[in-house]
């Protein structure tokens, strides 16, 4: 079968994605790869073609066993036979895995690296290895977050199997760690594919601050408006991430918590409660998201500054990985920065984190478009302004600052340097805090100076002001605020300053909720209450089949069902996503779905339930494989086929009725027509369906 052949029919998608033509062309030609994808990019597709276009089974080694159990699964919900091996698993089923793939019946072992290096020669001798897919390694650079020692133990793969392609893949976009790989693994002249790092579909978002409340009626308002799909907040500590629990809950919005601080088991309930679609929306420490396959996370909020660019890409990155629009959002205040300054004087590697720091907070405060930040991070060139951050939406305009920085800098003067942004502001805006009284602060000519501004918009101001190099930060010295050179020229009139304008935020009111779940009080679009629906047929399939809901379908495809609306089974196999097993196993209710949607009635065109079992047939399945898929007879499936030849269709009979049965049907047919039924089920064992088939067969022929 060629690729674009099992793309269509296992996966039900119509076309490769950049890169994944070239990967899997390079990997059938027998040569060592090197894939660079961010997350969502579609990398599993780029080993798991070739692992069906080639005899054999392939090796998939990862170091995640969720995520080893996600992939199988969803493999086999598209027909594709697989297993995984791994040390959490009963040896039993581990060596019944390798036996099936001994056997030739196993297309992809996932495996853990401790395992494979245990076995390794075992392994090698016993399955027929078609290839070796890495996957997520980066695992194996000293260099990067996330190595693993075993990852080194690797490089024995392409020593004993020297002529078996090897394909590593990552997702990290650190060049440092990307050199290494290849290099580490032993890989032969590798084809290197460098895919974008970019995720256009994820809208870009920082939010002053805009204290506790109007924080939280954000997040809700997120939640409300994805109540029917998924989202993170990230927090910043265990406790935090409690908090949140709690204040959601409290406004009526279900989450669970994930934290370190958790029961190994709490810890998977709380991830299986989400990734199954049982609860939308997740607090988190950044522990949470390794491993996490869910395509249709919608949105991500950070709650606090990250600490670098790479933890902040890689956790925003998990939302959209189906390509389809997200929102990521993130809380930005000064005392983050304090905090996160001080980690970093505690982490032992004081000046890179430091810069990784620094970096991150100028991403935090631009007024530029905030992708070109995030994609110059990782070397990438662009050009253009991304059209889908806040920056690029809602671009801040000038505004000469130098009053505004005179009074700031001059309060800055008249507490000789020893104070922070925050007592400063509160000078600036008058506040009777008592030690600001105790110090006399009111005092001084500026006390006031800046009442007219709220305190939002001078902390952002003067963000702007250490950014343009204003002052200084003493972090080694409490944060105070000190003039620079520069500052003081501004102070003389000397020079004068341009800020960004403020952009207030939004003020949020949320009524109460009511006992039900929270719905949105906008009028749905027709499009959009399909979508529910659908959301909800796609729920209850994956309830009873116990899986998570975008296994099932992602929600690229129940978007290409609300724009194609099919109403048949025909129609339905042309939707992205829908590879010919889940059209049967699942289409039929989404059909009915819609077909209510449409016209009020459910139900079924009349012979669906034929061009099912055809289309399995069709698809190289035999009917027992068919009856078994579809919970019907063999018997009904061969008098589907018979109709469908009847009909004039191009049936293989070879594959339903030997040459020596079609003989002996035809022989006896010829000699006792009257008890032919009889005798080739007493003399040749044949069941009433395949002497029907023949018959037809013969017929069809003369
Ligand atoms: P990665 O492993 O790079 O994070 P995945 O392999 O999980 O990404 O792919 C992300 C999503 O994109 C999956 O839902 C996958 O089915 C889908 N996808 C991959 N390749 C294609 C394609 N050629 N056409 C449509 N969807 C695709
Ligand atoms: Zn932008």
């Amino acid at each position: 079968m060629d690729c674009k052949e099992i793309l269509r029919r296992y996966y039900g998608y119509s076309s490769f994605r950049p890169g994944q033509w070239e990967i899997i062309s390079n990997a059938l030609d027998g040569r060592d790869t090197l894939v660079l994808m961010p997350t969502g990019g579609g990398k599993s597709l780029c080993f798991q073609i070739p692992a069906l276009a080639k005899p054999g089974c392939a090796l998939v080694v990862s170091p995640l066993i969720a995520l080893m159990n996600d992939q199988v699964a969803a493999l086999r919900a598209n027909g594709i036979p697989a297993a995984a091996v791994h040390s959490n698993q009963d040896e039993r089923v581990n060596d019944e895995c390798l036996y099936l793939a001994s056997k030739g019946e196993m297309k992809l072992i996932y495996i853990s690296p401790e395992r494979l290096m245990a076995d390794f020669d075992n392994i090698c001798a016993r399955l027929p290895i078609s290839l070796v897919a890495i996957d997520e390694a980066h695992c194996i650079s000293q260099w990067g977050h996330d190595f693993r020692p075993v990852y080194t133990s690797l490089k024995a793969i392409k020593e004993k199997l020297p002529d078996v392609p090897v394909m590593a893949l990552t997702a990290t976009a650190d060049r440092l760690t990307r050199d290494d790989i290849a290099r580490a693994l032993g890989l032969r002249d590798p084809f290197a594919w460098i895919g974008s790092f970019d995720r256009p579909n994820i809208s870009l978002r920082v939010m002053s601050d805009p204290g506790k409340k109007q924080r939280l009626r954000i997040i809700a308002s997120l939640a409300d408006k994805y109540h029917l799909d998924s989202g993170i907040v990230y927090c910043l500590s265990r406790k935090k991430t409690e908090e949140m629990h709690a204040a959601l809950l409290e406004m009526g919005i279900k989450s669970v918590c994930y934290h370190a601080g958790m029961s190994p088991a709490d810890r998977a309930a709380s991830q299986k409660a989400f990734v199954n679609g049982d609860v939308r929306v997740v607090c988190a420490t950044i522990a949470f998201g390794m491993g996490i396959d869910k395509s249709n996370i919608r949105w991500v909020v950070h709650n606090n500054l990250p600490g670098n660019i790479e933890s902040y890409y890689q956790e925003i990155g998990r939302a959209g990985r189906d390509g389809m629009p997200a929102e990521a959002l993130m809380f930005y205040n000064f005392a983050d920065v304090i905090l996160r300054r001080n980690f970093v004087e505690n982490s032992g590697q004081q000046e890179i984190n430091g810069e990784k720091l620094d970096f991150m907070q100028r991403y935090a405060e631009a007024s530029v478009c905030r992708r070109r930040i995030l994609l110059s991070y990782f070397s990438e060139e662009t050009v253009h302004d991304c059209g889908n951050c806040d920056n690029c939406r809602n671009p801040r305009k000038k505004i000469d600052g130098t009053i505004l920085a005179q009074k700031a800098l001059s309060a800055v003067i008249r507490v000789n340097a020893g104070e922070a942004m925050n007592t400063i502001i509160d000078i600036l805006r008058a506040s009777n805090r008592a030690d600001i009284i105790r110090k006399g602060y009111h005092q001084i000519k500026t006390y006031g100076a800046g009442r007219d501004l709220g305190s939002l918009e001078w902390h952002n101001y003067m963000l702007q002001m250490v950014q343009l190099g204003l002052f200084e930060v003493a972090y080694d010295d409490n944060f105070h605020l000190r003039p620079t050179p520069l500052g003081m020229k501004v102070v003389r009139g000397e020079q004068r300053v341009e800020f960004a304008a403020f952009n207030p935020v939004e003020v949020f009111t949320r009524r109460k909720p009511s006992k039900k779940a929270a719905t949105p009080e906008r009028k749905l679009s027709p499009e959009e209450r399909l979508m529910e629906i659908l959301k909800k047929t796609r729920k209850e399939i994956a309830d009873g089949e116990g899986i998570a809901d975008y296994m099932v379908f992602a929600d690229t495809s129940l978007a290409d069902m609300v724009k194609k609306r099919p109403t048949d089974i025909d129609a339905f196999r042309e939707i992205n996503g829908a590879g010919v097993l889940k059209t049967v196993k699942y289409g039929k209710q989404f059909i009915s779905a819609i077909r209510k949607f449409e016209t009020g009635k459910a139900g079924l065109p009349a012979g669906t339930s034929q061009k099912e079992s055809l289309m399995l047939f069709e698809a190289g399945m035999d009917p027992e494989t068919v009856a078994g898929i579809k919970g019907i007879s063999v018997g009904t499936v061969y008098g589907h086929l018979e109709q469908w030849a009847i009909q004039g269709k191009d049936i293989d009979f070879r594959r339903l009725v030997s040459i020596e049965e079609l003989d002996n049907v035809c022989a006896v047919f010829a000699k006792d027509p009257d008890h032919a039924y009889d005798i080739l089920k007493e003399r040749y064992g044949l069941p009433p369906h395949v002497i029907r088939m023949a018959r037809t067969e013969a017929n069809l022929n003369s």
